[in-house]
């Protein structure tokens, strides 16, 4: 996704990393699945890692390749069920609304905040004072 109209008129654009209007979703129904998903990428890799023995590097993780290694492999692996799992979200900075995707489509579904305005809800610092206790 590049751009996407929200119903007040503004232009959401994901066109660069680090949006802090912009969220990754993951369902808890399927949170576990990932991270077994992972956790099976990244075993053989570190039993391989522990042996100290090339061949069983290679055995795990195929031949390696002048162009690509063997943690670039893993990177683009883990990259791929990030984004297979992943939903996005994104908070329209104009009006607040909180634009959903649908699981598995490119549909998104919005939600409108209660206090009516843009409240940067999925940025890293918010300006809420934050209330760990
Ligand atoms: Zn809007």
């Amino acid at each position: 996704m590049s751009k996407l109209g929200c119903k007040c008129g503004h232009v959401i654009t994901d066109q660069t990393d680090s949006l802090p209007y912009k969220a990754s979703l993951l369902r808890d129904e399927v949170e576990n699945k990932f991270w077994d998903e992972v956790h099976r990428e990244l075993k053989p890799l570190v039993e391989a890692a522990e042996s100290g023995d090339k061949t069983s590097i290679a055995d795990a993780f195929g031949e390696f390749s002048p162009i690509f290694s063997a943690a670039d492999k893993l990177q683009d692996r883990i990259s791929s069920l990030y984004i297979q799992r992943m939903s996005t979200a994104y908070e329209c900075q104009n009006c607040g609304r909180l634009w959903v995707q649908k699981n598995n489509s490119e549909r998104f579904v919005s939600y409108v905040p209660e206090e009516g305005a843009y409240g940067a809800i999925l940025a890293v610092a918010s300006g809420v004072p934050e209330n760990l206790d």
